[in-house]
């Protein structure tokens, strides 16, 4: 994601601490309470510009939406599609996914979506990948018994480590589609990277995997 720097951020991010959430540890095992409600709460991580959480947020009002950005500048233009629609079923966390089990208690999230993540295609860049073990360790931890992840992408190496990946830490795959866009799909809320890489005709993967371990409960 192109990522310009930009100045106005921080003092932006204070104004809407409301939509960003600035002590996101806090809420830890209480995001439920924030919410104030007990509906399903799904995480986006990786969020970029909001176009797929602010659609996703739309579309399923009845769901929690949380989408975590590293970076500052573009959590921004997340936080202001949310506010340009007045969205209360989503919030924001300028974060790193790593430190997800210190924002998230057990069985918290209801489902994980990973949208066009960075590949890191290096081998010695492998632990970056939101895809490698030590993430799905993490994202089991925070998801509910037989959570589920789901993961859409136009890289072609990328889909097939994190196949591999889902199906060596013992996640089912309950769907593997190499060409997302071939079928009519109303459902499917394209992001930002989605809009541009099918624009150029390249197919987008899309795979949804859950874990089994439903004696976690
Ligand atoms: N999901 C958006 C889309 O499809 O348009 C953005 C995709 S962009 C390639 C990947 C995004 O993930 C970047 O904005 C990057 O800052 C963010 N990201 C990468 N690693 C992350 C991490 N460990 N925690 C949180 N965000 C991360």
């Amino acid at each position: 994601m192109r990522q310009r720097h930009k100045p106005w951020a921080d003092d932006f991010l204070k104004e809407h601490d409301t939509i960003v959430l600035p002590n996101a540890i806090e809420h830890k095992g209480k995001w439920a309470s924030h919410f104030g409600n007990n509906r399903p709460i799904h995480l986006e991580i990786g969020t970029g510009k909001g176009q797929f959480i602010s659609g996703m947020a739309k579309q399923h009002p009845d769901i929690n939406f949380i989408g975590i950005e590293l970076a500052k500048s573009v959590i921004v233009n997340a936080a202001e599609k949310v506010i340009e629609a007045d969205q209360k079923n989503v919030v924001l966390l300028n974060e790193n996914a790593e430190k997800l089990t210190e924002l998230f208690g057990e069985s918290e999230i209801d489902t994980i979506y990973l949208n066009f993540s960075d590949p890191w295609p290096k081998n010695r860049h492998e632990k970056r990948r939101l895809t490698f073990q030590a993430f799905l360790q993490r994202y089991e931890q925070c998801l509910v018994p037989n959570g589920e992840i789901i993961l859409k992408t136009d890289n072609g190496p990328f889909f097939e480590y994190s196949l591999v990946s889902f199906s060596q830490f013992g996640l089912v795959l309950e769907e593997v589609n190499v060409d997302l866009h071939k079928a009519e799909d109303e459902w499917n809320i394209m992001t930002e990277y989605e809009e541009k890489f099918s624009a150029k005709g390249q197919p987008i993967y899309r795979c949804r995997a859950h874990f089994n371990n439903i004696s976690k409960g």
